[in-house]
């Protein structure tokens, strides 16, 4: 039984270093408008990257981050999102094993919402912007898979809509200057993700994570960091606490309040 359960986590542990390889070639091919089906190259010289240099994590080590055919350095950024992907997925199957109800199609849910959550994260923070059609795409398959597992249909579709609302009317307001179009569609996908309940505990989350990072940014002023953090990577990463420990939030909260 302990060897299973060590092969299941070893398990979801190479499944998200694979959807964090993945993530890595997605994100850059959707910026640059590159085909999804071509071969990996790389970014400096072009040229194709074989198969045995394109393994999570190890090639990077293997190569010692310098690209075999123009030993330009490889990014940071790439076995830095494996391996926490790597991390989240083997987050889930703990969460299930120890917080919740087993339930194989959930983990399955939650590792891809993990993906899609990261992807935004990533591509928000790169190039301060959201890909619709990634949002868009996963709210909907969200919604099927999450009905299917039994989540209320009415608390989706009004959390969608007030987490939409939310972000539109600022968009109108401001005309644009506080948000970006790319957080109205975060905020419906957040809506399917939590329902309009844990919506509202999202959002505010996100304004506190916000501030601390900022006022952190500003009193480090360190030279080469970016001054402005695009707000959806705030999002993304309330939406993950708020998925897995919300509940428990808010009932520390009302306990700790009545
Ligand atoms: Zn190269």
């Amino acid at each position: 039984m302990i060897l299973l359960i060590f092969l299941l986590y070893f398990l979801l542990f190479v499944f998200g270093l694979i959807f964090g390889s993945f993530l890595n070639a997605l994100e850059w091919r959707l910026y640059k408008k590159k085909s999804l089906w071509t071969r990996s190259e790389c970014p400096n010289c072009h040229k194709q990257i074989n198969w045995y240099d394109n393994i999570p994590v190890l090639s990077f080590l293997l190569l010692k981050t310098k690209c075999r055919n123009c030993k330009e350095k490889i990014s940071w950024q790439y076995p830095a999102v494996e391996l926490v992907m790597g991390l989240l997925f083997v987050f889930v199957l703990f969460y299930y094993f120890s917080f919740a109800d087993f339930s194989i199609l959930s983990i399955i849910r939650d590792c891809l919402v993990i993906f899609v959550l990261a992807f935004v994260f990533v591509y928000d923070f790169k190039y301060m912007e959201v890909s619709d059609s990634v949002t868009l795409g996963s709210s909907l398959l969200f919604f099927l898979i999450s009905l299917f597992l039994g989540a209320s249909w009415l608390s989706m579709i009004i959390g969608a809509v007030v987490g939409a609302s939310f972000f539109l009317l600022q968009f109108i307001v401001s005309k644009g200057k506080w948000v970006g179009g790319g957080d109205i569609r975060i905020g419906f996908l957040m809506g399917i993700l939590l329902g309009w309940k844990l919506l509202l505990l999202a959002l505010w989350l996100a304004y506190i994570i916000g501030g601390f990072i900022s006022i952190f940014l500003v009193l480090s002023k360190k030279k080469g960091m970016k001054n402005e953090v695009a707000f959806g990577t705030y999002l993304t990463v309330a939406t993950f606490i708020t998925m897995f420990f919300g509940t428990h939030i808010l009932e520390w909260y009302f306990r700790l309040v009545f």
